[in-house]
Parts: structure tokens; C-alpha cells; sequence
């Protein structure tokens, strides 16, 4: 199927972009990777009457450190995370950028859209809150930087405003004995995950855990941020014991929905064996090991 007809416009700056949309109204759409905005207009999902491209701004794609962040520009695809040496310094977002769909979809996609979107299946967003991420925006008002806690509101639905855009996302470098893994479960590659996790620890020495964060995705409107879980290792000797309570409070804290993809116990189920395995690469990176990490796939 083609998509219903639109206006196309090519947006030479963000500034550009923002004042377009407001311009257009309700019945723009801004065009990003177009890896989920395309598909749905080809199914007729979605018919905006104008899409602003984003796609021809100088300067939107860009991984840099700056201080004690990492700064990614909203237009960075997801296999520029995935080859980044600055990104390399959090193996999680390698975690993640290469277990995304295919090749075609990494090299399209954009981090800026996947935030945007916020599909409850997307892979950054669990990602991005074990970091602790915040979202820079762009818009008539000016920039806010809101933390990616705050910014996914529910399914497909952000604190965005009308003519605001993603311009940017700023994660905290980690400092000493911290690291993080996400892993998702999908049925195999091009297709949405059944459950991720995404797990974050400061460690104060090989057993003791200052801090942890514990995010969960695909199991729930929006990613889940597993405080329980997280509160099972923060200042705690890491045993198996607390591994267990961390992986059976990351599964109460789930909310799955039966569907294609599995039934509500199922998706719990693994949940729990996604967050132990996150959490044991996270803490062996934590320890300086080199791990490999990412997507487990039923079917290949
Ligand atoms: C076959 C297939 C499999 C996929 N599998 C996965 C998967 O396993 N995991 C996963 O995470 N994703 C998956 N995706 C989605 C992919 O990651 C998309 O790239 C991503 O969700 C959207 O990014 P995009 O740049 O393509 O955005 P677009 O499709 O261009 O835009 C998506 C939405 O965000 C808005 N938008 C885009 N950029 C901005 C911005 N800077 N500011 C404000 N609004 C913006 C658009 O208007 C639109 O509403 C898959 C896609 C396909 C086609």
C-alpha cells in the first residue's frame, strides 16, 4: 500500500522545523528516520497532511562527550550508536543499538524518533532511564531539558508540545565501578521485543552496591522503572539471595499484557530471568570484565 498524499518540506534547521509545524498544525508530522512513521502511513495508520524532514539539518546526528555527559544528537541512527567509540564508553547503548531490528532499520532509525515515539516496545527508552538519560527539547518557547522519566507520559505520548522537537539526549557518563546491560527477548530480529531489561550498578567494591537502577520495557503503556528491584541491591552485599529478590521484584513490578507475542505469566516469567541476566553483566563489567551483550532471539 501507498501512503494517503502529503506535502513534503525540507526543514534546513530545527528553528526551521519547529516553526514549520506550528505553521502546519495538528496534521504535520515531523519525518525522522521514518522507520516507524513510514510503515503507518503506508498502512494508513496515520495520514499527516505535511511531513517536515528532518532528515537534511546540518549538525543533528552527533555523539560527543561533554564534561561528565555523553551529548547524542536527536538525528544519530541507531548503527551510528552502535559503531560510536564515544558511545563505547557505556556498553549498554551498544547493548542496545545493535540488537534493533535489522541493518535497513538501524541505519534509518534515528534515537531522537525512537524517544518521540515512545512505543512501549521501543528498546531505548528502558535504556535511557537505567541511565538516567534527560531529553533536551527544542521549540517556540525555547529549550527544557526534562529527565526521560518525566518525558514518556504513556503509550505513544509525550510531554512534547505543539512545534517541540527532541533536539538532543544527555546521558550521564559513569564514573569508578559502574556499569550497565540490557538484554531484550524477541521472536527474532525484525520484530518489537516480548520484555527487556535494562539494569545500572555502582558498585563500591566487587560485592557491595551503592547504587542500582533497574528499568524494564515492553511490559507495561510505558517502560517501567523497577524501584523494588532496584532497592533490592542498592546498599546491599550482592549474594544470589539478592539477585533473587531483585529478579522476583522486577517481575511484580511488570504489567504485561497477553498477546501475540505471549501470555501475561510468560512475559513475567521473563522478566525475571532478563533482569538476572542484565544484572550479572552489568556487575562482571563492573568488576572490568568484558562482556557480550544483547538481544536473545527464539528464533534466528
Ligand atoms: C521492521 C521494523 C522493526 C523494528 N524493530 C524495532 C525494535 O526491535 N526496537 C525498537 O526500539 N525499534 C524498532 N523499530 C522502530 C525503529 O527503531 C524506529 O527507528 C524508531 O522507533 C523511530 O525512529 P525514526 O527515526 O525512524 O522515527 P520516525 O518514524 O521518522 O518518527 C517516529 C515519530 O516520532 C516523531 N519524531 C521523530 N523525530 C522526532 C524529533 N526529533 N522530535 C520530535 N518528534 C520526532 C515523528 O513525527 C513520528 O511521530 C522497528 C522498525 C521497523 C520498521
Amino acid at each position: 500500500m501507498i501512503p494517503a498524499p502529503f506535502a513534503y518540506h525540507r526543514a534546513a534547521s530545527l528553528a526551521e522545523a519547529s516553526r514549520l509545524l506550528l505553521e502546519l498544525g495538528e496534521e504535520a508530522r515531523v519525518l525522522a528516520g521514518g522507520q516507524s512513521l513510514i510503515p503507518l502511513m503506508k498502512l494508513r495508520l496515520a495520514r499527516p497532511a505535511a511531513l517536515v524532514d528532518l532528515n537534511h539539518i546540518p549538525g543533528a546526528a552527533y555523539v560527543e562527550k561533554r564534561g561528565a555527559e555523553l551529548h547524542i544528537g536527536a538525528m544519530t541512527r541507531h548503527s551510528a550508536l552502535e559503531d560510536s567509540p564515544q558511545a563505547a564508553a557505556l556498553p549498554i547503548l551498544h547493548d542496545c543499538a545493535a540488537g534493533i531490528a535489522d541493518v535497513q532499520v538501524r541505519n534509518m532509525g534515528t534515537i531522537g524518533g525512537s524517544v518521540a515515539e515512545a512505543d512501549p516496545h521501543g528498546d531505548w527508552a528502558p535504556v535511557l532511564l537505567a541511565l538516567n538519560a534527560r531529553i533536551v527539547t527544542t521549540g517556540p518557547e525555547g529549550e527544557r531539558v526534562v529527565p526521560i522519566s518525566d518525558f514518556i507520559t504513556d503509550a505513544f505520548t509525550t510531554v512534547l508540545r505543539p512545534g517541540e522537537l527532541v533536539r538532543e539526549i544527555r546521558v550521564p557518563l559513569q564514573a569508578g565501578r559502574s556499569a550497565g546491560a540490557y538484554t531484550a527477548f524477541k521472536r527474532c530480529a525484525p520484530v518489537y521485543p516480548t520484555a527487556s531489561a535494562a539494569v545500572q550498578v555502582h558498585m563500591m567494591d566487587e560485592d557491595f552496591c551503592i547504587e542500582a537502577r533497574v528499568a524494564l520495557g515492553s511490559v507495561g503503556l510505558t517502560p517501567i522503572v523497577a524501584t523494588e528491584a532496584a532497592a533490592a541491591l542498592t546498599g546491599q552485599a550482592i549474594t544470589p539471595l539478592a539477585i533473587e529478590r531483585a529478579a522476583e521484584a522486577a517481575m511484580a513490578a511488570a504489567d504485561p499484557q497477553p498477546d501475540l507475542r505471549g501470555s501475561a505469566d510468560y512475559k513475567r516469567v521473563l522478566v525475571g530471568a532478563l533482569t538476572r541476566r542484565a544484572l550479572l553483566a552489568a556487575l562482571a563489567r563492573a568488576r572490568g570484565e568484558r562482556v557480550e551483550m544483547g538481544h536473545e532471539y527464539a528464533a534466528l
